[in-house]
């Protein structure tokens, strides 16, 4: 871009909240071919509210004859009915500050539950957490925490996948070992996400999803967006999210990634070019090309009209 063409741009996307990160940044913008949205916090609002509890009848492994309610006294967990399964779940996320774990606790006391303190907290990125609570080893998350701690999920895998299939995010819970029940949280889509990505397909542009979600769900908010299924990735692990670029990349491809994340950051980095939605960390920031200053989807639009619209008048 000439020296003025970058004036204008930049100057037009400060006014529309689109902050670009020097001269040559218009151009890739304009010139990215895929794009790229990391779907929790960027396509979704990243408001997680708790929406399900299941507790799991330990004979028969399916869900217990009325479950229990929440308002009921929990039991012991040998016999776990929804509040004990919550009650766990809560009491092993408190210590963490992910949004699901956020909504998961805040869940909980609002439905007047007590929480006992839990120990040897543990985070395991991108999978979930471990923690001791009433000297009991509980796990909260997906399908891989269990998995590497040998606990068996299946006797959740007609409740995980229901739940799923709505687009909520589940997370197993377990009990020294035992898987007890399932917790789901969910998100709302962007109001505008959609029509972003349906402008951005008419534009020719290719639409993908990245997450460190499952794919069920991931695949049911896809679809509410508009974004083919076969352009999600999920399951992605923070370290790999880079890798997938690269996955993306490898056949020349320039891709524009859009995340808020810390996970972020380094597929940020290794993308053609990166934006970070304004409400996301100071890490996704500071490794993108662009910020947007809304965390609205349709900014990603408005930056590729800007970059397009002046490289194409300013000489
Ligand atoms: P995203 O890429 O969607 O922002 P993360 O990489 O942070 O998600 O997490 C990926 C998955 O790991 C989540 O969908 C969830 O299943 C599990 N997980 C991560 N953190 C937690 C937690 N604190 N409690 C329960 N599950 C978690
Ligand atoms: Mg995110």
């Amino acid at each position: 871009a000439t020296p003025a063409a970058t004036m204008v741009g930049t100057a037009i996307g400060a006014r529309n909240g689109v902050l670009f990160r020097g001269g040559d940044i218009l151009e890739r913008v304009r010139d990215a071919e895929a794009v790229v949205f990391d779907k929790t916090g960027t396509l979704t609002a990243g408001e997680m509210t708790l929406t399900d509890v299941v507790a799991l009848a330990p004979a028969d492994g399916g869900v217990a004859p009325d479950g229990g309610t929440l308002d009921a006294p929990y039991g012991p967990v040998e016999a776990p009915d929804k509040a004990a399964v919550l009650r766990y779940a809560a009491a092993a996320e408190t210590a963490s500050e992910h949004p699901l774990a956020e909504a998961v606790v805040e869940g909980a006391r609002e439905r007047g539950l007590d929480l006992p303190d839990a120990d040897a907290f543990e985070n395991v990125p991108g999978k979930g957490v471990r923690a001791t609570v009433e000297g009991r080893e509980v796990l909260v998350g997906n399908r891989a925490l269990l998995g590497e701690s040998g606990v068996d999920p299946t006797p959740a895998a007609d409740a995980m996948e229901r739940i799923e299939s709505e687009g909520k995010t589940a997370m197993l819970v377990s009990v020294d070992g035992r898987v007890v029940g399932v917790v789901a949280d969910a998100d709302t889509v962007k109001p505008s996400a959609r029509e972003a990505v349906a402008a951005l397909r008419e534009r020719g542009t290719t639409v993908h999803m990245l997450t460190g979600d499952n794919e069920r769900t991931a695949r049911a908010v896809a679809g509410q967006v508009g974004i083919d299924p076969d352009n999600v990735r999920a399951g992605v692990l923070p370290e790999e999210k880079a890798d997938a670029i690269e996955d993306l990349q490898a056949d020349g491809t320039r891709a524009l990634m859009v995340g808020d994340g810390v996970n972020d950051a380094p597929a940020l980095a290794t993308a053609f070019v990166g934006i970070a939605i304004g409400s996301g960390t100071d890490v996704a920031i500071e490794a993108a090309d662009v910020t947007l200053m809304r965390s609205d989807p349709a900014d990603v639009l408005k930056a590729v009209r800007i970059s397009e619209g002046t490289l194409a008048k300013v000489r």
